[in-house]
């Protein structure tokens, strides 16, 4: 009998122990196949922008790029192109994003001139090096504009590109820019992927940011294989033409997105590029990613620069008036009661032009604020010698490029001396007959009235309002049903509306309108 039990539980012991065997070697394999999927990707985020104004005087040297501290690993999780490939990747989850050391923003924006050669090479063989030492990567993610120029580098965004291809070997990068970007095929050969902003003013930064990280993380897990077509429709454009809020910026963005929106998984990006930079690759830029559809990425890319093309004469040809007829309509439509009235400044791009304060006193006006005027000099001198309250008799402007025009004197008071967030000491001088002018040491761009109430003034009581903006003043003084006017005034400066005035040298010689003129 005993025997028996035994025999019994030798069989019990085989029929029990295999099929846990079987699971233990199903669950081990399992889990190890499980643990793969989930292993944590890691990406490399750099960033590296500017958009250059090669006619402007003033080379951007190392001291620019880092008047705001040394180049950073700080992943800025804003609400750029950089705040939305986190967020994408947060929802993607396992994966790990490492700042690769990265030069912040260079002094003075875009009214800097070329880019040294000695400041590109430094960070852009920064961020190889760094690649480099914390790599292995899955990916890298290139936050970057697309509009530097550099001394001895025709493309820079291209080139910088290609060093970091060599870092890192074939894994994804992809790229993001600005609408206003100076590219070509360079950029999209040595990169897999690029994502360019659609809105001008630059609302869907975070959204492309998103689009990157999308694509970037389905090319790593080898469901989508990026295939871009490039093209260049032969088209430059000045910036104050290209606000997407108006035709016919908005018909080439509408026509893109009706692209993305009837083909998922697909995108169509355009940059109209910024035609104060005088490169070889300026202009329009059409660039189309499909997942591994090459044939239907040169469609794609082919219909939308055949579009630009035709679009060329309403795109580049308009007019604008000139500062004088520009500052009499301005006047005449306050009198008329349509205030707040807004002069768009937008062809000085060094941030010191007096034309229009000039031309406006002229005329006679009253209850305009000069939103701003950069005279560093001036501020420097106010600081020494008054304090608020204080008269003072003093010239304003007229140096900061040689079509800045004349200094202008102010015989009036100083209404406010003080630090002003990160634009430094700012100035506020009252004279005539309510008249303001907005003293900052930079170009600065205004682009929303939040500037007025902190400095102490009542937007209430401004008739005028002069802006060193082309298309982003439209975020606070137009789309919020603020402005009663808007003038676009074509006043003498480095950023004419006319870009056949502009001395060209590097650009391709069938570009229309400045070489091809129909
Ligand atoms: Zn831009």
């Amino acid at each position: 009998m005993s025997n028996d039990v035994k025999v019994y539980s030798g069989r019990n012991l085989v029929f029990w122990i295999l099929p846990i065997l079987f699971i233990v070697f199903v669950f081990a394999f399992g889990c190890k196949g499980e643990v793969e999927k989930e292993e944590t990707i890691r990406i490399a985020v750099a960033r590296f922008s500017h958009e250059t104004c090669t006619f402007c005087p003033k080379p951007t040297t190392i001291e620019d790029w880092e008047y705001s501290g040394p180049p950073t690993r700080d992943i800025i999780a804003d609400r750029g192109y950089i705040g939305g490939f986190k967020t994408m990747c947060e929802e993607y989850g396992s994966i790990e994003l490492v700042g690769i050391l990265s030069p912040r923003g260079a002094r003075g924006g875009s009214s800097g001139s070329w880019i040294t050669r000695e400041a590109f090479d430094k960070y852009s063989n920064g961020i190889v090096d760094d690649l480099r030492q914390a790599g292995p990567f899955d990916g890298v993610f290139l936050s970057l504009h697309g509009a530097m120029a550099v001394t001895g580098i025709p493309k820079p965004e291209a080139e910088l590109a290609r060093r970091v291809r060599e870092a890192v070997g074939d894994i994804p990068i992809m790229v993001t820019l600005d609408l206003h970007a100076n590219e070509d095929h360079e950029l999209s050969g040595a990169a897999d992927a690029v994502f360019i902003i659609k809105r001008y003013p630059h609302y869907d930064t975070f959204l492309q940011g998103e689009h990157a990280a999308r694509v970037m993380i389905k090319t790593i897990r080898g469901d989508y294989k990026p295939t871009m077509a490039t093209r260049k429709p032969g088209v430059i454009t000045p910036s104050v033409y290209q606000g997407t809020g108006v035709s016919p910026a908005m018909e080439i963005m509408e026509r893109a997105r009706r692209w993305e929106c009837q083909h998922p998984g697909v995108y169509v990006s355009v940059a109209f590029g910024f035609a104060y930079a005088d490169v070889p690759d300026v202009g329009a830029t059409v660039m189309v990613v499909t997942n591994n559809d090459q044939k239907f990425a040169d469609r794609i890319a082919d219909d939308m620069s055949d579009y630009i093309w035709r679009m060329r004469k309403v795109f580049a040809g308009k007019m604008l008036p000139k500062t004088k007829e520009g500052v009499a309509m301005a006047i005449a439509a306050a009198k008329a009661g349509k205030t707040p009235v807004v002069i768009a400044d937008h062809s000085d791009r060094t941030g010191g032009s007096t034309h229009i304060l000039e031309e406006l006193i002229n005329q006679g006006a009253n209850n305009f604020c000069i939103t701003t005027l950069r005279d560093e000099k001036a501020i420097q001198e106010i600081q020494e010698k008054a304090k608020k309250g204080d008269p003072v008799s003093i010239d304003v402007g007229g140096y900061s490029d040689k079509f800045a025009g004349n200094p202008v004197r102010i015989d009036g008071t100083v209404e406010f001396l003080g630090e002003y967030g990160r634009r430094g000491t700012v100035v506020v001088l009252l004279f005539g007959d309510n008249n303001r002018v907005i003293l900052t040491p930079q170009l600065t761009q205004i682009t929303t009235p939040d500037i007025f109430a902190p400095l102490g003034i009542e937007l209430d009581s401004l008739d005028i309002i002069v802006l060193k903006s082309r298309v982003h003043f439209r975020r606070g003084f137009y789309e919020t049903g603020l402005a009663g006017a808007i003038f676009e005034v074509d006043a003498p400066g480095w950023g004419p509306a006319d870009l056949t005035t502009l001395p060209y040298k590097n650009i391709p010689k069938d570009i229309y309108p400045v070489y091809k003129k129909d």
